[in-house]
């Protein structure tokens, strides 16, 4: 019997097709002639020790290409990230039950910003949004006052995160590590201070779908803006582009969102999304869990 490489692929680990380096090639004939000689022998039991003892040693022979490929998982097809901005009341009342019902995750971004402190009829209170982690959620970071980073300096940027970061502390809530920037703009400073502050993730605006392999993790863009104005069909094109490894972040804020109407989603348009989402079997998920999807180097 002659031994081929193809011959010896069936009984040979999976990981056995990714090793294709011209090194290993005098070690396969090597180890083929052994392995002949083992079926002049007839002796099954050495012509497994043989394969064995080769796998072994192409193992080795490459396990630090193997093991940076093993880092970037790729994302499945129609993965949905979801997520929701400035702390709005119905946050708890209405879109966390209805996850729920569905099974979904997703992450909320909290901010102080506009009449959290004073309008508890609109904005969500602390042990909501305890609530909201207790119940699976995941808790982002949307800054103390809804201010722009862009023209800020770096010790504002900072003043802005740590404020949300030691109220969540206060409440029993992880220290965040995704993040939303107030009205969509970036700025290479915050960029800076995410990252040394240990976010992974942080949401600009945008439509198009993330593609962790290409796009800037702290610049994550969304791919669809729930508005008043947005067809039904605009969503599920949006919902499309989940494939070929790129995912889809959806951005919604109050659902009803009567203080900011031009953001605006009727409970029932919601349930709407949720229901297709659920038709076309997506996977739904918050920010965070990305971070299996990202290359080593991110
Ligand atoms: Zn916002």
């Amino acid at each position: 019997m002659t031994c081929y490489r193809g011959a010896l692929e069936p009984l040979l680990p999976p990981t056995f097709a990714l090793m294709k380096t011209p090194k290993i090639k005098p070690i396969i004939h090597f180890f083929c002639s052994f392995k002949n000689s083992m079926y002049k022998l007839n002796s099954s039991i050495n012509s497994m020790i043989a394969v064995t003892l080769l796998c072994t040693l192409l193992s080795a022979d490459d396990s630090p290409k193997l093991a940076n490929q093993s880092r970037l998982l790729r994302p499945p097809e129609k993965l949905v990230v979801l997520t929701f901005d400035d702390s709005v009341v119905n946050h708890a009342t209405i879109v966390a039950p209805l996850l729920k019902k569905f099974g979904f995750s997703a992450t909320f971004f909290i901010t102080e910003g506009f009449e959290f402190l004073t309008n508890k009829t609109n904005y969500m209170t602390w042990d909501q949004i305890k609530g909201l982690h207790a119940a699976g959620f995941e808790i982002g970071n949307h800054t103390r006052y809804h201010q722009g980073v862009n023209g800020q300096t770096t010790e504002q940027i900072e003043a802005g995160i740590i404020y949300i970061e030691e109220q969540c502390a206060k409440h029993q809530i992880p220290r965040p590590t995704s993040f939303c920037y107030p009205g969509y703009a970036t700025s290479p400073l915050a960029v800076e201070v995410l990252r040394n502050r240990g976010y992974k993730f942080a949401r600009a605006g945008g439509s198009t779908a993330f593609d962790p392999v290409k796009d800037d993790p702290l610049r994550m863009p969304q791919v669809f803006d729930s508005k008043p104005g947005v067809t039904f069909e605009q969503f599920t094109s949006a919902v499309a582009e989940a494939k070929d490894g790129k995912i889809a972040v959806l951005t919604f804020h109050g659902v009803p969102d009567r203080q900011h109407p031009w953001v605006n989603t009727e409970p029932a348009q919601f349930e709407k999304y949720l229901t297709y989402l659920k038709e076309q079997d997506c996977t739904v998920i918050a920010a965070r869990d990305i971070a299996k999807y990202l290359p080593k180097s991110k």
